[in-house]
């Protein structure tokens, strides 16, 4: 490709607005351009970027028996309502105004679940993997980092439909396997994750991650034995509260100035983490309370997977006052107003000697046994995890990091089935539901990651299979020498020949825009055509990645760039 002819808008200066690198890079070197918020238009040197990406997607998915669809975007919204997603989405799904009954897809196990109600008859149809790379459409509240969270952005999603749980192991074992390869592929580093499954009971996730400053998830991550979890669900060593010798009679106390376990401690100089905290939440609109050590903080997650609902948030004043008899900062185990569900950390578990609200205003009972003196109904793991806490497995430190989800894969098991009514007859004629999984993977998070990865201060750093482009042709000053032109335009056709995908700069502009032109767009090699070298019948080929220059001989090139190896490891 000339370069002369081809559209790459690369911009000089920085982008005031792109705070990431990726983001920042994909404007500079012409990959993408920004129509709206969460939206951007790929232009040509970034959708090849892409279509080699989807390529390596689809070959990885064809692998493993994967059949490839195209479902549509625009979806009846019963369907959605039958799955209770309609609501369970809210915001993020797109409703079309000027036509009642239609949604924007954000995701497609509707539409797969519709299909295999059509046609899946009998456990003889099965296993079936059903995959698509197409366009997802989601009402992000806040799209931001450019590409790495759109409104609109491509999906790979696959779909596995099985008649047992076994089979559903091997449906999901065969993705684990083909996003490693896929990830590999494409030169990431990434690390996999047990995630949360959410409120809808699935049975096992995992999410494939980047470490980055521009992710919105937090992992905890154990460098020794590589424990690696979403905050989520991560957990971590840490000492019991335990039982003191002691074990005085409850006495309640006035506690007027005290509204937090903060105020508690500077004010009574008790321990920190004596000081029983009290959490009210509404789950489905039921008040639920909750124990927890000190200033140990819920995790919702956590929470949504134990109760077993999204629909979970915390009570407010009026709702205290009714269920406890107190108002915030007062609430504790002992004489409550009413009988109401509750649940303790683990790390409370047979503790004494605690300090909780009397569920008086104002008013604190000391000595609390909670094995003595109150119902707990049921113990958890409830706590977010904090940095340098012991790793559950090695008892190492954790650290907590920031990563970017580029995939995660999850064991749906039959929610979608039975809300739709996909069955299907096993071995001995009994009706029942297919068992599902379902895989995505953010085809432009793969790019953005991959450049997050690969950067310096000059630009992007390609490498093969992912590059737009093999390589760089630029021709040097090449309206000085007629026969320097002629001799570059031999090089380019040449390669071109030989199967090269070549950019090849022939514009008629400086060296030095040349060169950082070339630096930005990042290409693996810049094959440097300059009168010196060509008079010596030389050309100098440029190393992107390690700046490195050689100086090979121009019957030599070929064979240069079909030995050239890339980074072997980073
Ligand atoms: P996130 O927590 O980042 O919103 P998600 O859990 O909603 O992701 P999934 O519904 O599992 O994501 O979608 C599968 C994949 O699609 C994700 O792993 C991610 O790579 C990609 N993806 C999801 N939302 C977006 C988005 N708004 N923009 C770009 N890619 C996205
Ligand atoms: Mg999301």
């Amino acid at each position: 490709m000339r370069q002369s002819e081809y559209f790459i808008p690369t911009l000089k200066e920085e982008v005031t607005d792109a705070v990431i690198p990726s983001h920042q890079l994909m404007l500079r070197a012409g990959l993408v351009r920004q129509v709206g918020a969460g939206i951007f238009s790929f232009l040509p040197l970034g959708y090849k970027v892409l279509k080699n990406i989807i390529e390596i997607l689809r070959d990885e998915m064809d692998n493993i028996g994967g059949q490839e669809f195209l479902l549509p975007a625009l979806n009846p919204i019963e369907i959605w309502e039958q799955t209770g997603r309609v609501e369970a989405m809210g915001d993020v799904l797109f409703h079309i105004k000027n036509r009642e009954g239609l949604v924007l897809a954000p995701t497609h196990e509707e539409i797969i679940t519709f299909h295999a109600r059509q046609h899946v008859k009998s456990y003889r149809d099965l296993p079936q993997i059903w995959y698509q790379i197409q366009t997802k459409f989601r009402n992000e509240p806040r799209p931001k980092s450019g590409v790495l969270r759109g409104r609109q952005f491509i999906m790979k999603d696959a779909y596995s439909l099985d008649s047992s749980l076994e089979g559903l192991d091997v449906s999901y074992n065969k993705h684990y396997q083909a996003y490693h390869d896929i990830f590999d592929r494409c030169n990431l580093n990434y690390f996999v994750v047990g995630a949360s499954s959410g409120a809808m009971g699935g049975r096992q996730s995992q999410e494939f991650m980047v470490e980055s400053n521009a992710g919105e998830d937090i992992c905890a991550l154990c460098d020794d034995c590589g424990y690696a979890a979403n905050l989520e669900v991560a957990s971590s060593n840490v000492k019991p509260v335990g039982r003191l010798d002691n074990n005085d009679e409850i006495e309640m106390f006035p506690t007027p100035n005290a509204k937090t376990i903060n105020d508690l401690i500077e004010q009574f100089g008790l321990p920190e983490e004596r000081c029983a905290k009290s959490v009210v939440y509404m789950v489905n609109n039921e008040p639920l309370l909750i124990f927890m050590r000190g200033n140990d903080e819920l995790n919702e997650s956590k929470l949504q997977a134990i109760v077993g609902t999204n629909n979970i948030r915390p009570a407010v004043s009026e709702e205290l006052i009714k269920f406890t008899g107190a108002d915030h900062g007062s609430i504790g185990p002992i004489n409550l107003k009413t009988k109401i569900r509750i649940i303790a950390d683990n790390l409370l578990k047979g503790a004494n000697g605690l300090v909780s609200g009397a569920n008086k205003d104002g008013f604190h009972y000391k000595n609390i046994d909670f094995e003595r003196d109150c119902r707990i109904d049921e113990w958890y793991d409830l706590r977010t995890i904090q940095e340098g806490e012991q790793c559950p497995k090695c008892n190492s430190k954790l650290r907590v990091v920031k990563a970017i989800e580029l995939g995660h894969i999850f064991k749906l098991g039959t929610k979608y089935s039975e809300a739709l009514g996909a069955t299907f007859l096993n071995s001995e004629g009994v009706e029942q539901p297919i068992i599902m999984g379902s895989y995505g993977i953010g085809v432009e998070r793969i790019l953005a990651c991959y450049i997050e990865q690969n950067h310096d201060d000059k630009g992007i750093i390609w490498e093969y299979p992912i590059t737009p482009f093999d390589v760089h042709l630029l021709g040097i000053n090449l309206h000085n020498s007629d026969e320097l032109k002629k001799g570059c335009e031999e090089i380019y056709e040449e390669l071109l020949y030989a199967g090269f995908d070549v950019l090849f700069d022939d514009r008629d502009v400086s060296a030095g825009i040349k060169f950082n032109d070339a630096d930005l767009i990042g290409l693996p090699l810049q094959i440097i055509v300059g009168k010196r070298n060509y008079d010596n019948g030389n050309v100098e080929i440029k190393n992107r990645r390690t700046g490195e220059r050689e100086i090979v001989p121009i019957d030599g090139i070929e064979e240069y760039l079909l030995n050239y190896e890339p980074k072997s490891d980073e």
